[in-house]
């Protein structure tokens, strides 16, 4: 058995634009954690010959496939019957899983409809895998040496059973598989194609070492993985963080949020915001860490150019000579939340987001973003592309990493190509 594995996905709704497919990014990542591969995944309507089909083409492939959904109780529901129907086998009530749904019921008042009992039906010599956040157990097939997995389609309920009983299954299941070894880098202010033209004027990483990027606007995952025969991946990922300097803002799996957050505390400093074209979402990201409230007390979003002035005293001629979209107004607005909120540094964020409000001299993307503290005001300058929800999403990762840098005391020199993200 090779530690591949591949997933079946089964609902119309995730064909016809209806639910995001979740299911893949999470069996993925889990995977890919233990030192397996997800191969593949089939997505198929509620249909019994597009699931059966499925499932005979993924054996083919692999010895270990997860289907998910269509355990329900509705007549839509059909996974166990495909499944079944491609071994030759039947689909019968679970003694076990019955009982428990009874109880359930009886708990909730509730009489039992033979509906809801199709429920704790599963395939022929499936062992029941049961479920502890809903109702429909999860199910696990062997089959002339290859393993089906059954999981319910609710995304808390089929990781629930996942975590429970299918990583486990597959941990056990091939106890010397190699160790894939990995390190993460977390970047930002760079684009893809930026980090990867410094890896490749300094000729890295290794022929040996896979890289993978996941990018986010303002924020790249580089990840290093080595074989068994390969050199240390640690080492891969130092030499990375040299050769990128001060964009690598953390070696683990979090957001600049998390990263400013913990500088803050650690420092035993406070933040206030003042936001104009991000709307709050720099106080939304920076209050989605718990605990948050011990460094980050609160901000103004002054939209309207009356609000920046009667919120945040900035002159209406300042605003009136040169447009809301300035340095200047940039800098009053950290300047004042700062003082206002009576914080150490101060935050303030002006821009044009689009995709209407821009004009020649201030084209859609120009965005100010200032920091102040005790000894001044620094403003940066950024022309981001794309939409509003990118050039948004760019504001408030650089905002936050202008801090992160601040905090970290890193020089400007050591942060090459900061002025000019990738459009
Ligand atoms: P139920 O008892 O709720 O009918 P089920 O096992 O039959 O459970 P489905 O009917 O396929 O599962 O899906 C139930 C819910 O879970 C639906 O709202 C569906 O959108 C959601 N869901 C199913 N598969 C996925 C997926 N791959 N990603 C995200 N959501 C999913
Ligand atoms: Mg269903």
């Amino acid at each position: 058995m090779k530690p591949v594995v591949e997933l079946i996905t089964t609902g119309s709704e995730l064909l016809n634009g209806r639910t995001v497919n979740r299911h893949a990014q999470a069996l993925g990542a889990h995977l890919d954690r233990l030192g397996y591969e997800l191969i593949r995944d089939t997505t198929v309507p509620d249909d019994l010959p597009s699931i059966r089909d499925a499932l005979k083409w993924a054996l083919t492939r692999v010895d270990v496939v997860v289907i998910s959904g269509g355990l329900g109780p509705t007549t839509d529901d059909v996974t166990p019957e495909a499944v079944a129907g491609l071994f030759g086998r039947s689909v019968a009530m679970d003694a076990a899983s019955l009982e428990s749904l009874r109880r359930r019921y009886e708990r909730m008042g509730r009489a039992i409809t033979p509906s809801a009992e199709r429920q704790a039906r599963i395939v022929e010599k499936a062992v029941a895998l049961p479920n502890p956040v809903g109702v429909a157990p999860g199910e696990r097939l062997e089959v002339g040496g290859k393993t089906v997995f059954i999981l319910p389609g609710p995304p808390a309920e089929f990781l629930a059973i996942l975590e429970q009983y299918v990583l486990p299954w597959l941990d056990a299941a091939l106890p010397d598989r190699p160790a894939v070894r990995q390190a993460l880098l977390m970047v930002c202010g760079l684009g893809e194609s930026d980090i990867a033209t410094v890896f490749d004027k300094a000729g890295f990483p290794p022929a040996d070492v896979r890289t993978a990027y996941c990018a986010a606007p303002g924020r790249i995952e580089v990840r290093f993985a080595t074989g068994p025969s390969a050199g240390n991946v640690e080492a891969v990922a130092a030499e990375a963080g040299r050769l990128l300097g001060g964009h690598v803002f953390s070696t683990r799996r979090e957001d600049l949020e998390d990263v400013v957050g913990r500088l803050l505390a650690q420092q035993g400093k406070t933040l206030a915001v003042a936001e104009s074209c991000t709307g709050g979402a720099i106080g939304a990201r920076l209050t989605s860490v718990s605990g948050s409230s011990a460094y980050f007390r609160g901000g103004i979003i002054a939209y309207a150019n009356d609000v920046k002035t009667a919120q945040l005293g900035i002159d209406a001629d300042m605003i009136e000579g040169k447009g809301s979209v300035s340095p200047r107004v940039a800098a009053r607005m950290a300047g004042a939340a700062r003082e206002r909120i009576r914080t150490d540094f101060g935050l303030g964020i002006t821009g044009i987001a689009g995709p209407t409000g821009g004009t020649p001299e201030k084209p859609v993307g120009l965005v100010y973003i200032a920091l102040a503290d005790e000894a001044g005001v620094q403003v940066r300058q950024y022309r981001f592309g794309g939409d509003r929800e990118r050039v948004r999403d760019w504001s408030v990762r650089m905002a936050l990493d202008m801090l992160r840098r601040r905090l970290q005391g890193i020089r400007e020199s050591d942060a090459f190509g900061i002025d000019s993200p990738p459009a």
